[in-house]
């Protein structure tokens, strides 16, 4: 009888936490939600799978009385603050957010206090803290719309993201106070990746992430004529899902974290999608393993709490999120 290989038995492997994870869901009652960033496995596994905006969405729809995220911590935190009576675990506690972590508390006070009066928006990427100090969360999905939204007369705090921030304020036209924050996996692509990559697929369309580091640079780069011009588009993860189910392309580039080719992918295999920095790996989305993960719903534990008198105030700041679509 032939042995098996080592990727057969790790395939196999895979198959039976795969299995015991939906034994496990099953007996807890659970629902597992899951970032568009992580592993194909756990994509295919989870009952929903989104961006930030449709996870959020995804924890207010749910009567499961266990929700596991497979995302980042702030993540769980919006979830828990938006169902503060069920159990909500994440499978590896240090799966933290190097965006959520380049504001605290404290220092949003001290900006406020600087500002008085100024509309405090917060892109969701941040802890639960940060947002029960804030007026209105956004997501890349909304946080246009949110920007519109808010009186001419009134001054804007935005934090954390100075890449988003800085785009909304040249597609709005809003000068805001802009936190000078960014996510290390995306300020990570640099428009010379991005230009290789072109010059390998020169047809595809070029799909990027707003918060993105390339993003600000690369759309000045093109207005300054430094780089050659390509049909490109700025995107939410949600929002490059849309757009390529609708376009007449049939290559992208992709700028954002690795994971979401998976999903593009599986739902258009008769598209080619190519990463436009294969190095945009989020190391913290990626702690979150099939072996955590059963280990989380065998165990209920990681849990995941938020003070009531921080979620309550988060809580407005969400909920007035969830009440503007993009
Ligand atoms: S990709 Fe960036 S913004 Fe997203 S979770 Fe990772 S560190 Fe945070």
């Amino acid at each position: 009888m032939a042995l098996a290989t080592e990727t057969e038995l790790r395939t196999e492997e895979q198959q039976q936490l795969v299995e015991e994870i939906k034994r496990l869901r099953a007996e807890r009652h659970a629902v597992i939600l899951a970032h568009n960033y992580q592993i194909g496995p756990i994509q295919d596994l989870a009952d929903f799978v989104g961006d930030s905006l449709g996870l959020a969405q995804a924890a207010t729809r749910t009567d499961a009385p266990v929700i596991v995220m497979c995302g980042v911590f702030f993540m769980a935190e919006t979830a828990k603050i938006l169902n503060p009576t069920r159990t909500v675990l994440i499978p590896d506690t240090r799966a933290g957010c190097s965006l959520a972590d380049s504001i605290t508390a404290d220092q949003l006070r001290a900006w406020k206090a600087e500002h008085p009066g100024a509309i405090v928006v917060s892109y969701v990427n941040t802890t639960a803290e940060v947002k029960a100090e804030s007026d209105v969360c956004v997501t890349s999905g909304n946080a246009e719309a949110v920007i519109r939204s808010i009186p001419e007369d009134r001054e804007i705090l935005f934090c954390p993201d100075m890449f988003l921030g800085s785009y909304l304020e040249r597609i709005t036209g809003r000068k805001m106070h802009v936190w000078m924050g960014e996510c290390h996996v995306h300020a990570g692509i640099r428009p010379e990746e991005i230009d290789a990559k072109l010059a390998r697929y020169p047809d595809a369309e070029l799909m990027i992430h707003p918060e993105c580091g390339c993003s600000s640079r690369y759309l000045w780069a093109q207005s300054t004529c430094a780089v050659p011009s390509v049909s490109q588009k700025v995107l939410s993860t949600e929002g490059m899902l849309r757009h390529a189910r609708q376009s007449d392309k049939r290559t992208f580039l992709v700028a954002t974290e690795v994971g979401l080719l998976h999903r593009l992918r599986k739902e258009m295999p008769e598209k080619r999608f190519e990463a436009a920095d294969d190095g945009a790996v989020c190391r913290f989305m990626k702690m979150i393993t099939l072996s955590n993960l059963r280990d989380c719903l065998r165990d209920l534990r990681p849990e995941v709490n938020v003070a009531p008198d921080i979620a309550e105030r988060a809580r407005m700041a969400v909920e007035r999120m969830l009440a503007i679509k993009p």
